[in-house]
């Protein structure tokens, strides 16, 4: 058995990724002048780099990693199911066991009423196949004129052409023309950017309301459905105002569109529950999957499709013209399957909600009495800290967006861990493994690393 380990000098792969490696979301002029940061193995929650640094991930891999780095039970069921059936596709009236057991699995794990699930290979491909199905349920249903899906802005649903098109992120949108019609966006529940004039309370109510207002105007017989995020995590970990589900649940339920809930972020415990939907008392119509899923040991993404959606997609009969070479793929399906029976056995759901989440959520609203912190939050294992020019004053955004955010990433990883930053908040998504001992590090990681940061930014003039 043999893995790509790293037998070369770290320049020597920088200058090979320079020349030929082409990364996502990333500027690679400057990255190729830079030189990528090369990590070399993975185990729990740390990562080595080229160098031999150990560097804490918290953000478990991109939101993905929940049973933690290098699970040995993982790689054995993949290596035993490639052995046995490596591939075979779920066209062509198919099927093999591994669909079959992770579809069964998914059933009994997910809210009652979805019972059903698609399969494929990411959280992209998920909304493409939503974005398909919302609109052929109409259509099936007698209802052909309902074809607009409403999204938010700042939302993330993925990077291919319906992903961008239902995510609201204007620099996204900007390449390649997007979106596609049919979508339109509301705003976001943003209580700490948008919405400090009122309270929070009454913001939630109001951001929900858009929701209303846009369906009204849209005309409910045109709307096919509602996606969001349960928290969105890439807009920046912004979690609603209590306010905001109920309202958007009694909006919901007077109305008859569908409900799509996003859960590639906030599905397999990130929240405490098993999905976000549940910790919000949610009752999506679909739900879309990947990340933890399996736990990004392997590509795999799904649907999960309710009772209701199944009458139009299944008893009405007729193909559904849509799917994908890997849709079930038996090896990401093994891997999905080891990895779910880790998060049951060793409970790293309930541990989420009553013991490692607690934990890590107190320790890290601590880190809001830093003199750079505007506002630090928190749910299951999902946080951001908002990083401000004047603390007293604390919605007042840099006046260089985004490049406080950056220096404060960076200054992370020198001290061996990883934040991301989206505008200037910095970012953190731990694996649901992190002991105690390892958040009191993260905690601790993330104080000197904020302290750091104000003196370059208070040296540099960026502080009011
Ligand atoms: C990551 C993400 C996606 C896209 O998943 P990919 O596997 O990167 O295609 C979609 N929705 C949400 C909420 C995500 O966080």
């Amino acid at each position: 058995m043999t893995a790509v380990s790293n037998s070369y000098p770290t320049e020597a792969l920088r200058a090979a990724d320079a020349a030929h490696h082409i990364h996502p979301f990333s500027d690679t002029k400057s990255l190729n002048e830079e030189g990528s940061r090369i990590i070399t193995r993975a185990d729990g929650v740390w990562l080595t780099d080229s160098d031999g640094n150990r560097i804490l991930d918290g953000m478990a891999g991109l939101w993905c990693v929940q049973v933690g780095h290098g699970r040995q039970a993982i790689a054995d069921a993949v290596h035993a199911q490639m052995s046995e059936l490596s591939y075979y596709n779920t066209f062509f009236k198919t099927t093999h066991p591994p669909a079959v057991a992770l579809a069964e699995r998914l059933a009994k794990l997910a809210p009652p009423h979805l019972n059903r699930v698609f399969f494929c290979s990411s959280g992209s491909e998920a909304n493409d196949t939503v974005f398909r199905m919302v609109r052929h349920y109409w259509d099936q249903m007698g209802k052909p004129d309902k074809k607009v899906i409403i999204s938010r802005w700042n939302g993330y649903h993925g990077s291919t052409l319906a992903g961008t098109s239902l995510g609201g992120m204007k620099a996204m949108h900007t390449q390649g023309d997007l979106p596609v019609p049919g979508v339109h966006h509301i705003n976001q529940p943003y209580w700490f950017g948008e919405g400090y004039e009122m309270s929070p309370e009454e913001f939630g109510v109001m951001a929900a309301r858009d929701l209303e207002r846009a369906i009204d105007e849209i005309g409910e017989d045109k709307v096919a459905a509602f996606i969001a995020e349960p928290i969105q995590g890439a807009g920046g970990v912004i979690i609603p105002p209590e306010t905001y589900w109920p309202e958007v649940k009694r909006i919901l339920d007077e109305r008859d569109i569908l409900f799509v809930a996003d859960e590639v972020i906030c599905g397999f415990g990130r929240l405490g529950e098993w999905f976000g939907s549940q910790y919000y008392g949610l009752e999506p119509d679909l739900m879309a999957i990947a990340k933890g899923l399996t736990s990004g040991y392997l590509p795999m993404g799904g649907v999960l499709v309710s009772d209701k959606v199944s009458v139009g997609l299944i008893d009405k009969g007729g193909d559904f013209n849509h799917g994908y070479t890997y849709s079930g793929h038996p090896a990401c399906a093994a891997a999905a399957l080891a990895n779910l029976d880790i998060i049951e056995n060793e409970h790293l759901v309930e541990r989420v909600k009553n013991d490692i989440g607690p934990y890590l959520q107190e320790r890290w609203i601590g880190l809001g009495d830093h003199p750079l912190v505007g506002q630090a939050r928190m749910k299951g294992l999902m946080g951001a800290l908002e990083i401000v020019p004047d603390k007293k004053n604390p919605h007042k955004p840099f006046k260089d967006v985004g490049v406080p955010g950056l220096l404060c990433r960076d200054v992370s990883f020198e001290h061996g861990m990883v934040m991301r930053a989206v505008r200037d908040s910095m970012i953190i998504s731990p694996p649901l493994v992190l002991s105690h001992e390892e958040a009191d590090h993260l905690v601790a990681t993330a104080r000197k690393t904020l302290d750091d940061t104000h003196q370059i930014l208070k040296r540099n003039g960026f502080l009011d």
